[in-house]
């Protein structure tokens, strides 16, 4: 198994540094590549990632929901959508994002599709995230 970052990410990074093998990888391009990426074949569903993510993002690929109960307000991070989100990242850094759409309370968002983008972002070669 392995543990999947979901479409609430929003680029902070502080799960990067927790992971003990370093298989944590920011998407590039953003436009194409919008979350960052844990390689599936890597991971070792030790769960150190998961309290460091202040937007409740990473979960183990077996809990992913399918039925995610928005409490409002939070961000969703996708290809395709429109809105702007302007924050810092764990370091203090800008993060700029125009990929977003912020959820109502009480949507239903499913977040299973994440497993595949993950997986997907490791065998698109250099560039897409190859180390
Ligand atoms: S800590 Fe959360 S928001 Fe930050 S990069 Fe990791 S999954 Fe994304
Ligand atoms: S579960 Fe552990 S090994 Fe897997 S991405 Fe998170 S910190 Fe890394």
């Amino acid at each position: 198994m392995t543990h999947v970052i979901t479409s609430l990410c929003l680029r902070d990074s502080g799960c990067v540094e927790v992971c003990p093998v370093e298989c944590i990888t920011p998407g590039k391009p953003e436009s194409e590549w919008p979350l960052f990426y844990i390689d599936p074949d890597t991971c070792i569903d030790c769960g150190a990632c998961v309290p460091e993510c202040p937007y409740s993002a990473i979960f183990p690929e077996d809990d992913l929901p399918g039925a995610y109960n928005a409490h409002g307000g939070e961000y969703i991070n996708q290809v395709g959508q429109s809105g702007h989100y302007e924050g810092s990242n764990h370091h203090g850094q800008p993060v700029v994002l125009d990929s977003v759409r912020q959820l109502s309370a009480g949507e239903s968002v499913d977040l299973r599709g994440d497993i595949a983008s993950n997986a997907a972002f490791y065998k698109k070669g250099p560039g897409y995230g190859a180390k």
